[in-house]
């Protein structure tokens, strides 16, 4: 499957694994980018920019194929040295970095110069067209469908796909709401290059979480995801459990809540426990629509290769409709 985006990045299919806390760690990035996909780290996962450049190192010996670095740049409880985190990924040689939340603007003429591709992930076409304007090399557009922060506009894929690609001269990567064949299919005839997946890949073998919650996302429908932080105005898409359910009921309460109020719920810290201990009640746990279409836990190389052969069977049934 040959597009701008698999030329670019390198890899034979255009799936990416797109950045997630606590997960996006050496073993699933080396599992998908050896499958070939993009597999990516996410550096707010390892606890110092020294850490980070020691799990690149421990990547590249798990994989010889690319894979690339997330870097998050939104709210956060304590914020970290973003620009350690920034100089330890460019030091370390990576040669893709997947940037979300804001644009690190101060660092973008540095990644250039090294020939960094940047992919940046944002919601919305306004913040494509500035990511476009500022330098980046491909946009990641994020639908409403997506687990965790999927801004405030409520744009669903189908319509936000479009648009982005229609708007932007860079390629788009569809991310949000992909977790099979049919969906990768969808996205690349709406005019997409690629397509991101997290929740999906979080439900691997090789996920480094605790199997009641992969068992968690093959159990939980569609309805079952909840959106936290709306009235914060940086909502985030989160499994429905114990946590998510209180978080909204006080946010719904009369005259709303502070984040004060519920940061000993929603903690990264605590969010992280849980995936580990597999207490799913205990802590916030991302997750996008489509734990409605995920029905196992197979390994990255065959959920890949099947998504591969059901979106080439689902764009021949549709040209076929078109030959009719
Ligand atoms: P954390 O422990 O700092 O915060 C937990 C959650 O609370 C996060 O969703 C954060 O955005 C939110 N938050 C923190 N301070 C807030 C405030 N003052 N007002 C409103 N919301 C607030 O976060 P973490 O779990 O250690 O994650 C580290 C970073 O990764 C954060 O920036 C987080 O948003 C980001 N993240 C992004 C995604 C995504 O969808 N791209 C998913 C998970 C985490």
């Amino acid at each position: 499957m040959k597009t701008r985006i698999t030329e670019q990045l390198g890899i034979r299919y255009p799936i990416l694994q797109g950045g997630m806390q606590w997960v996006g760690k050496a073993e699933l990035a080396s599992a998908v980018s050896n499958a070939g996909g993009l597999g990516i780290l996410t550096a707010l996962t390892q606890a110092t920019p020294d850490d980070l450049a020691a799990e690149i190192e421990r990547t590249r010996r798990m994989t010889d194929a690319p894979f690339g670095v997330n870097l998050t740049i939104l709210p956060t409880i304590n914020p970290p040295p973003y620009g350690d985190y920034l100089d330890a990924i460019i030091k370390s040689g990576v040669k893709v970095v997947e940037t979300a939340g804001n644009v690190p603007a101060d660092y973008m003429d540095l990644m250039k110069e090294r020939g960094i591709i940047i992919v940046h992930k944002c919601t919305s076409v306004r913040h494509a067209l500035s990511a476009q304007r500022r330098g980046v090399d491909i946009v990641s557009i994020d639908g409403f469908e997506c687990a965790g922060h999927p801004g405030e506009d409520d744009i669903p894929g189908l319509v936000l796909i479009p648009l982005a690609v229609r708007a932007l001269d860079i390629p788009v990567i569809a991310s949000g709401g992909i977790a099979d064949g049919s969906g990768m299919a969808a996205a690349l005839a709406l005019g997409a290059e690629g397509v991101n997946m997290g929740t999906r890949f979080l439900a691997t073998r090789e996920a480094p979480v605790h199997e009641n919650v992969k068992q968690a996302l093959v159990d939980a429908t569609e309805r079952d995801t909840r959106l936290m932080f709306r009235t914060m105005r940086n909502t985030s898409r989160v499994l429905r459990n114990a946590i998510s359910d209180k978080v909204v009921e006080t946010e719904r309460r009369p005259g709303g809540c502070a984040f004060e109020d519920i940061r000993h719920l929603v903690a990264g810290a605590r969010g992280r426990a849980a995936l580990e201990s597999g207490f799913i009640e205990d802590g916030v746990v991302s997750a996008g629509l489509v734990v409605g279409l995920i029905d196992d836990v197979p390994s990255c190389a065959e959920l890949i290769e099947r998504m591969v052969l059901e979106c080439r069977a689902h764009l021949e049934r549709a040209s076929r409709l078109a030959a009719a």
